[in-house]
Order: structure tokens, then C-alpha cells, then sequence
């Protein structure tokens, strides 16, 4: 994914109606441009800020990758001045238009002093006079959050900031990692961290003072069965009694109260589900239970 800013000027308004960037492909005296040339980098899912007359109006999605594509018609009237070939480059983008658009003379102070080589700002600040042009990604982030101080409606919300999470996807977890890893390089890593020292981590965790009386009267009810199961508890604790654990139906975090109507007994294994699968039919299954209990 990559983010781009085109200067539009005087064409904007027709190619916003359009829905597309366009270009020629080479300039009035028949030579490469860089600004037209990057048009073929450009790949459906990347996106674009769009300047016209210095401000930042719009950010774009783009809808498929660039294309050959003429001049279109709209673009030729009254444009006589620019006198472009019509062997271009097109690119069909989504616009979504901000509420405020952020103006490029406030930008320039930042610019100086962020500058970038491929980038959209020249030293001076001021955006490039070229049609398409590379964001650094640091500048594509700082106007990205810019513009999101600014706007208001929710779709063009969603898509700065969905511009903004592609630039900085969340990084994987070593568990989404290791879950991914085929067999023999997992070995192999697991080898290699074997022989490391165990790390440990402070953890301060939130705990809930749960009632001891209730929860032996939940226990007691269930009378050595798991209340979703149905099983005898799997082992004796050490006093010999069948080993059953208390559940809250709704939890303490969730604002489920510590009484007799909403605690359970269950086996360890049934427990662990309740907390890893919190399955609806077994919530609703429980909630019956723990009522009948009270
Ligand atoms: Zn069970
Ligand atoms: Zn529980």
C-alpha cells in the first residue's frame, strides 16, 4: 500500500466528477516526466490526497491498478493552454472530500523542517510542481492526522484512518507468530529459545474479592457435578472433597454481581470454556442453573 499526493489544479474538479487521476504519458516536448511516470505505480487499494490550488481537499481509494488510458474529453475543453498528448495514464480512484481542507500554506514551516528527498514538499516547503507524487512516509502519517483534526464526516474519518493503520499495521504477536510458522522452523525456534533465561514480567492484575460463603453454597449445590457438563469433578482436593470451581455467569469485570443467583459450579475444564468461548447457549444454560440455585 502507498499513499500519493497529486496537484490537481484546474483539472480537479473534472476529474473529481469522474472519479479518476489522469495524465499524459509523456510531456509536450515528448520526454519522460517523473510525475506522469509514477502514475504507474499506482495499485488498486493505495490511496491519494488531492491538492487543487493549494489545499489539501480530498483523500482518495484507489479502485484498480493505473491503465492505459486517452485524454478524456472534459479535460481538453478549455484546457488548451496545457496542449497534452492524448496517450495518457489513468487511474480510477474513490473520492471522499473533506469537510475542511488543510491549506499547504499552513504546511510549509513543517515541510522546511521535516524535508524529505522523495517526497511531495521541495526545501522551500512548497508542494512540487509535478502532477503525482511520492508521500515519505512520515509525511503521508503528519497529514493523515492532520486531516483527521479536522474533518468531521465519518466516512472521511474512516478512511484517513484506515490509511493511516495501513501505514502502521499493528505488529504481530509472538503467539500470531509462532501460530503461523510451519512445523521445522517452529522446532528450530523453539530449540534456539530453549537454552535463553526464563524472563520475568511484573503483571498487576485487577482481582475481584469474591464472597467465600457463596461461593461454597454454589459448590455444595452442585453436589461434586459440574453444573454445564454434568461430569463428577475430575479429582478430590486435598481434603478429599470433589474438586469444582466457582464461576460467575456474568462476570465481575462485566458488572455481574457476587450472589447466589449468579454463580455456578464447574468443572476445570468447563470453566476455561466459559472464559475462552463464552458460548451463548451455555451462558443462557447457566443463567437457568444459577437462578434455580437462589
Ligand atoms: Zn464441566
Ligand atoms: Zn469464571
Amino acid at each position: 500500500m502507498a499513499i500519493y499526493l497529486v496537484n490537481q489544479g484546474k483539472t480537479y474538479r473534472y476529474e473529481r466528477a469522474g472519479s479518476y487521476i489522469w495524465s499524459p504519458k509523456l510531456n509536450k516536448a515528448g520526454n519522460q516526466n517523473r510525475g506522469y511516470s509514477l502514475m504507474k505505480s499506482v495499485k488498486k487499494g493505495d490511496f491519494i490526497i488531492h491538492n487543487s490550488g493549494g489545499r489539501l481537499s480530498a483523500i482518495s481509494v484507489v479502485k484498480e491498478d493505473c491503465k492505459s488510458g486517452g485524454q478524456p474529453n472534459e479535460l481538453k475543453v478549455g484546457q488548451n493552454e496545457y496542449d497534452w498528448d492524448d496517450d495518457g495514464w489513468v487511474v480510477n480512484t474513490k473520492y471522499y472530500d473533506f469537510d475542511v481542507p488543510l491549506l499547504t500554506a499552513d504546511l510549509v514551516e513543517w515541510a522546511i523542517a521535516n524535508y524529505k528527498d522523495d517526497s511531495a514538499f521541495q526545501v522551500n516547503g512548497k508542494l512540487r510542481l509535478q502532477y503525482l507524487c511520492n508521500l515519505a512516509k512520515s509525511h503521508a502519517e503528519y497529514l493523515l492526522q492532520r486531516a483527521i483534526g479536522l474533518q468531521k464526516d465519518p466516512d472521511v474519518l474512516q478512511v484517513l484512518k484506515a490509511a493511516l493503520s495501513q501505514l502502521n499495521p499493528t505488529p504481530k504477536t509472538d503467539e500470531e507468530l509462532a501460530e503461523e510458522m510451519p512445523l521445522k522452523e517452529l522446532e528450530k525456534t523453539a530449540a534456539k529459545r530453549s537454552s535463553k533465561p526464563v524472563e520475568q514480567k511484573e503483571v498487576t492484575t485487577k482481582q475481584y474479592s469474591r464472597d467465600p460463603y457463596i461461593s461454597e453454597l454454589a459448590k455444595r449445590l452442585a453436589n461434586g457435578k459440574c453444573e454445564l457438563c454434568g461430569q463428577p469433578a475430575p479429582f478430590k482436593d486435598s481434603k478429599g472433597k470433589p474438586y469444582l470451581e466457582t464461576h460467575h455467569v456474568v462476570w465481575l469485570s462485566k458488572g455481574g454481581s457476587d450472589s447466589v443467583d449468579n454463580t455456578v459450579a464447574l468443572c476445570p475444564n468447563c470453566h476455561r470454556k466459559m472464559h475462552i468461548v463464552a458460548d451463548e447457549h451455555d451462558i443462557a444454560l447457566l443463567k437457568r442453573i444459577a437462578k434455580n440455585n437462589s
